[in-house]
């Protein structure tokens, strides 16, 4: 087996390997070519930590695996180590024996990137120019740089509750060579795309904040009760989804669905969208909305994406097992 371990990934995975990873992962989920096992997430009664595995298998990427981790709040304070700590498993979908075990921490910064940078790319309206974003913390700045390379985008505007990390989407503007303003939520109704990014349980982003032709990628709401939308963008906009089951139970859409503002099949994967079985944007006033919850292929696409590129550099450490 192989194994490339979490301080090396810097090096070997790029933002690019990333989208196509992820890319192509989508398509093949909404060509029935690929499905996620269902999400097991236990807090385990132990330094108040949430462990689970989210694992999955890709036909046409001969892909199969599981991203095991989880959340230990205490990390930074006791042991000076990052909260978040995941690790990717592979398995050779033809004898069942492990193939490679990936460090999943940093991977799992870039594949969230690459989720709403693909919807971008297939859904925002060619001409955006104003790129808002809510939500100003780790995964923010990674969302920011993706989406950047997706539109000749000309300003970044940002809205945070913390106002004090906006510094950190500033930094990200300044590296492109944009400006940056932080705004009132009022304010985004400049942005022809948003990106939400919070750990919010309460909706930040209300309807009167988006304008017609808006993209919104709503990649914060990932577990029961989180929320940074108000309900009824969804029921306005044409909802697309990375998983049509994670979004209606965890993702953004859950608190439309629970009040009927939309049913299931209001809902599209994006999948369709890059397969071109599903047209995508129809006008330029319409509002499309990705619900990007997090599915396990992703980690899994991009790890096999890693492995490949650590052996291509001779960097992968091989193992006996
Ligand atoms: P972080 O702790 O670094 O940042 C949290 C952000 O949320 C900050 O901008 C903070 O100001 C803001 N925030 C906190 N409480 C808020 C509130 N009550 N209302 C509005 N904003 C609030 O976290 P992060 O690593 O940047 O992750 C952000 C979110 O993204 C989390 O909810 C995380 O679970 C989620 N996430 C989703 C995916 C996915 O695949 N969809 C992947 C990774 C992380």
């Amino acid at each position: 087996m192989l194994i490339v371990p979490e301080r090396q990934i810097p090096d070997l995975l790029t933002r690019s390997a990333s989208f196509t990873a992820v890319e192509k992962v989508f398509a093949a989920m909404a060509a029935g070519q690929a499905y996620n096992f269902p999400v097991i997430r236990e807090a385990i009664g132990h330094e108040d930590a949430l462990y689970g595995f989210k694992g999955g298998f890709d036909r046409d990427g001969h892909t199969l695996g599981l991203k095991a981790g989880g959340y230990w709040p205490h990390n930074l304070e006791k042991r000076g180590l990052i909260n978040h700590q995941s690790t990717v498993f592979l398995f050779d979908p033809d004898s069942g024996m492990i193939s490679a075990m990936v460090g999943g921490n940093y991977m799992t910064a870039l594949r969230t990137a690459a989720a709403s940078a693909v919807s971008i790319q297939h859904l925002a309206r060619p001409d955006a120019k104003v790129i808002g974003m809510i939500g100003a913390g780790h995964q923010a700045t990674f969302q920011l740089r993706a989406a950047l390379e997706q539109r000749p985008f000309e300003k970044v505007i940002g809205w945070n509750l913390h106002p004090e990390m906006l510094p950190n989407l500033a930094a990200v503007a300044e590296e492109a060579g944009l400006p940056f303003e932080a705004v009132e939520l009022d304010g985004m109704t400049e942005a022809d795309v948003i990106i939400t990014i919070t750990s919010s349980f309460a909706p930040s982003l209300l309807a009167q904040h988006v304008s017609p032709g808006t993209h919104i990628a709503c990649m914060g709401t990932d577990t029961k009760g989180k929320q940074e939308l108000e309900a009824a963008l969804l029921g306005s906009a044409t909802v697309f989804a990375d998983e049509i089951d994670q979004s209606i139970t965890l993702g953004e859409a859950q608190h439309a669905i629970a009040t009927g503002l939309i049913s299931r099949d209001d809902i599209t994967e994006i999948g369709a969208v890059i397969n071109g079985t599903h047209p995508g944007r129809s006008s330029a006033e319409e509002i499309t909305l990705f619900d990007g919850t997090g599915v396990g292929l992703q980690d899994l696409a991009v790890a096999a994406a890693v492995v490949d590129l650590a052996v291509e550099q001779g960097v992968a450490i091989e193992v006996d097992f």
